[in-house]
């Protein structure tokens, strides 16, 4: 179970800063961010899969520190009511130059994410790659970018759209968890 310890030990560390009371424990803190989660180690199939707040299954020879910080991304967003989900579907992120990296493409009025800004299209960069039947949505994407925030794991690429994924995530994150801490 180190894996679960390692990814709940790096929610922390990277959530403890927004926590007004600094003398919250981190397992308290942790399960303010995300919630009651029951993992079940029974999964048959690949990965991991989270079908609604609060339960997690797991095939146990497939998880990693990643994947279970992708499944926490979605305990998180639907912890605030699908909030931020909401936020990247209705925003735009672009790099610098204005390329489109996620969020609503002004082109063609609706959802697109691309893969730009993490270090690679596939696990262990992203866990909703485009074998994923749902890779192409908000829900997806915001996992994806959970987990890249918590390991600071985005393309490091000053300008570009790993910055851009990371600033995006570094600007709403206060606002989320003031939803979850009070202000
Ligand atoms: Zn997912």
């Amino acid at each position: 179970m180190n894996k679960l310890y390692d990814a709940a030990q790096a929610v922390n560390s990277r959530s403890a800063g927004f926590a007004p009371d600094r003398s919250m424990s981190s397992q308290d803190l942790v399960h303010a961010v995300l919630g009651d989660i029951t993992l079940d180690l029974g999964f048959g199939g690949r990965g991991c899969q989270s079908s609604h707040l609060g339960t997690t299954t797991c095939n146990p020879a497939d998880m990693d520190v990643g994947l279970l910080l992708h499944e926490f991304g979605h305990h998180f967003d639907w912890g605030l009511g699908g909030g931020p989900s909401a936020d990247l579907a209705e925003g735009e992120i672009t790099d610098t130059a204005g390329n489109h990296v996620t969020g609503k493409d002004p082109d063609i009025e609706d959802f697109q994410r691309t893969f730009s800004g993490y270090r690679c299209s596939s696990v262990p960069c992203v866990y909703a790659g485009k074998k994923h039947p749902q890779w192409n949505t908000p829900y997806e994407d915001f996992a994806d970018m959970y987990s890249n925030w918590t390991t600071r794991g985005f393309a490091d690429d000053i300008g570009g759209a790993g910055s851009a994924r990371n600033i995006w995530m570094e600007v709403h994150m206060p606002g989320w968890l003031a939803e979850i801490f009070g202000p």
